[in-house]
């Protein structure tokens, strides 16, 4: 069920009140709470679990506002905003003071992002000031795409009136914003996701830099999405090759959850999750197919290892980068 003007309302008075609020983007589900008070700041970092270095990207309703957020809003955001937002990619400039350090993970930069999708919008051109929302799950685990993942997350805080859930129906694409910092001698993707490098450097007319692999915990981080084990199901996880699927299910000592490819003849398992063989598709498929497995009591995933070229390669590359955490061993 969507939620309305009345629903709008009210979070916009929880907000204000120092209060926090689920809501939906095309992305995943933020946990919300004012960008500019650092004690509803704090909750959302407590409520997640999440490490205080790891920076909390902002979100605003359009570019007047993202300028507020930052200390200075250089002519390449300017042209980014206007390309891609409302959507799917965040950037990384100078914050501003109006932003408390705590937002930033105690570092100089602000992450802001405008979302696409109206009723969060909405909340945030209603409350007039940004929000801070970073993905509405435990910090590590996978990311929430509806209302109902959001639940199964906060049980207790929504039951107790802390948490109250904005329901925008199923999240579009899936995976987490592209995060690209303009704070780096080049424009810089620290994070992949649906907009990929050539895009952006097209608008830019200029060359971006794709930093490659994972880093562990340094204070502040420059990116905690680059951790190596994020985005992970409780259960463990592994990757597999279509040919290596049938050997991997028997070798497993216990029930095996299989997310693989749609398509004929695929091996028998505990639970089979079919996935779109869309890079689009399977991008906002991929969370709610590892919840899904990870509640089917097995004792492993096994995950076809989905392509990598094609015109969408830009797109698969985000997925591996999300899958390569989901099954990197937790440290
Ligand atoms: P999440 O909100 O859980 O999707 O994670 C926030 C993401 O935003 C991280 O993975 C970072 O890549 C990025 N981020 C947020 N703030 C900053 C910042 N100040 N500098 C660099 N990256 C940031
Ligand atoms: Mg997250």
């Amino acid at each position: 069920m969507s939620a309305g003007p009345e629903e709008i309302a009210a979070a916009v008075v929880r907000l204000r009140e120092r209060g926090l609020v689920a809501f939906p983007t095309e992305t995943v589900y933020g946990l919300g709470a004012l960008a500019i008070d650092e004690r509803a700041v704090r909750r959302v970092f407590e409520l997640k679990g999440r490490p205080d270095a790891n920076p909390l990207i902002v979100h605003v309703s359009g570019e007047e506002m993202a300028r507020r957020v930052a200390a200075a809003w250089p002519e390449d955001a300017s042209r980014l905003a206007a390309a891609f937002w409302p959507g799917p990619l965040t950037v990384v400039v100078d914050r501003a003071d109006a932003i408390p350090a705590v937002v930033a993970g105690g570092g100089p930069s602000v992450a802001v992002r405008c979302p696409s999708h109206p009723l969060t919008l909405a909340l945030i051109e209603t409350l007039g000031e940004p929000i801070v929302g970073p993905s509405a799950n435990r910090s590590g685990f996978v990311s929430p795409t509806s209302a109902s993942h959001v639940e199964e997350e906060f049980r207790d805080e929504i039951a107790r009136g802390e948490v109250m859930v904005l329901d925008g129906g199923a999240c579009r694409a899936g995976i987490e914003s592209t995060v690209v910092s303009l704070v780096t001698p080049e424009p810089t993707i620290l994070r992949p996701g649906v907009i990929g490098a050539s895009e952006i450097a097209r608008v830019l007319g200029r060359p971006v830099v794709e930093r490659a692999g994972s880093e562990h915990a340094a204070a502040p981080m420059s990116s905690p999405g680059r951790m190596a084990s994020h985005y992970a199901p409780r259960t463990r996880a592994i990757l597999a090759d279509r040919r290596e699927l049938p050997r991997a299910i028997t070798a497993a000592e216990g029930p095996v959850a299989l997310i693989a490819l749609a398509g004929p003849a695929l091996p028998a398992a505990h639970r089979v999750i079919q996935m779109p063989a869309d890079a689009i598709g399977y991008a906002s498929s991929l969370y709610r197919a590892l919840r899904d497995a990870d509640a089917s009591h097995a004792i492993l995933i096994v995950i076809e290892k989905p392509p990598s070229g094609g015109p969408d390669a830009e797109i698969w590359r985000a997925i591996h980068d999300r899958l390569s955490r989901a099954t990197a061993p937790r440290g």
